[in-house]
């Protein structure tokens, strides 16, 4: 059988709609948005010669804006938002005798194979919307009401570092609306690599740009999406400093950084252990969730990604020919966009706190069910 959607690895030919895309830019009816998922920016440069870990947020930025799209925003500022509805659905059910643990949904590879797999836990992954698909409904909606623009006139494109992506974009009940989908056409990061050699553009020339506004705004906790125990990091940097009303001081949970593929940590929140789950690869996820379920390990929190060290590892990146090196360094460079961050925690993001004061209200409301959230469904073929 084909594996259309679960299997993160660059296996099998996916469509690549780089045409498509082309075809978009030209329609002068269409105003064309482009995001990028926070693992990009680590790994396009070594397409182009550079050495793994090599950062190249700035002419990320610049080649897009060359290639034509109307606006380059950034799935980081998206992340931001995830954290928003999801540290407010842990502390919830951590407070209110919700669903425990709750398992992370933004890895749709991972999601599919729970579907098939563990349908007993359908109840249990946070029902906040991946970055992705948050992007597009933002976009479509907040984004296209305060420029005047028809959103069935908005293309959403994603550069993301993903084959599951592409799937998860067809999944009709992501879609906020009836009328169109929340992300249009989504490209790999080898696939933009491509484009940007056909377009005979000279990389290492492309001048440095910064994102456009207000959806290019974000904090260092988006930029650890891309790595391994970086959502659940991000999700409790934010947890800690609700429950507490404390300022959080050392953002960096040490336990949930490094590179083994199944980690168990245990945070303080002043005097509350929190346990977290952390895994990678599906192999991996199956024994961590089989060891919780038969009581051999108990956790609050699990966060699960398909791919070897997390997204920066995903199968729409360069290829790294199982060197798990190429990929620690993609992670370290991850690392170092946080640690740059002059902001680093997803709540004190002034553009997210700008969409909730004029538009969403608060995390959790109606209308952020309405664009922000989602349900899943035991799925029984693929
Ligand atoms: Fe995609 Fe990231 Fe999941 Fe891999 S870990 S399947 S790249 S979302």
């Amino acid at each position: 059988g084909q594996c259309v959607a679960v299997c993160p690895t660059a296996a099998l030919v996916e469509n690549d709609y780089i045409q498509e895309v082309w075809d978009e830019i030209e329609d002068k009816e269409k105003h064309v948005v482009v995001q990028t998922a926070p693992a990009v920016r680590v790994a396009l440069a070594e397409e182009f010669g550079h050495k793994p870990g090599t950062i190249s947020t700035g002419k990320l930025v610049g080649v897009l804006k060359m290639m034509g799209f109307d606006k380059v925003f950034d799935t980081n500022f998206a992340a931001d938002l995830t954290i928003m509805e999801e540290a407010t659905e842990f502390v919830d059910r951590l407070q209110n005798g919700g669903t425990m643990p709750m398992l992370t949904s933004c890895c749709p590879g991972w999601v599919k194979f729970l579907e098939h797999q563990f349908p007993e836990l359908i109840d249990s992954p946070s029902t906040a919307k991946s970055p992705q698909q948050m992007f597009g409904s933002i976009a479509k909606s907040y984004y296209a009401e305060a420029n005047n623009i028809d959103p069935k006139n908005v293309t959403v494109v994603s550069i993301m570092p993903c084959l599951a992506k592409k799937y998860e974009a067809g999944r009709d009940e992501l879609n906020f609306s009836e009328e169109y989908k929340d992300v249009d056409y989504v490209i790999t990061t080898r696939e933009l690599a491509k484009m940007i050699k056909e377009s005979g553009f000279n990389f290492d020339s492309i001048p440095e740009v910064k994102y456009d506004n207000p959806l290019g705004e974000s904090t260092g906790a988006a930029a650890i999406f891309g790595r391994t125990g970086g959502v659940a990091e991000a999700a409790l940097r934010t947890a800690y400093e609700w429950i507490t009303g404390e300022e959080l001081l050392e953002v960096e949970f040490e336990g949930l950084h490094g590179y083994n593929s199944i980690r168990i940590a245990e945070v303080d929140i002043k005097g509350t252990p929190i346990r977290v789950g952390v895994a990678f690869g599906l192999g991996n996820v199956r024994k961590l969730l089989e060891d919780i379920r038969d009581g051999r390990e108990k956790v609050d929190l699990i966060e699960v990604m398909a791919c070897p060290g997390g997204c920066v590892g995903g199968g729409g990146q360069p290829y790294h020919h199982g060197n798990f090196d190429v990929i620690k360094k993609r992670i370290e460079a991850i690392n170092n966009v946080d640690r740059t961050s002059t902001i680093r925690k997803s709540h004190e993001n002034p553009s997210i706190k700008k969409l909730y004061e004029e538009y969403l209200d608060k995390p959790g409301s109606d209308k952020s069910h309405k664009l922000l959230h989602t349900h899943y469904f035991e799925r029984e073929w693929l």
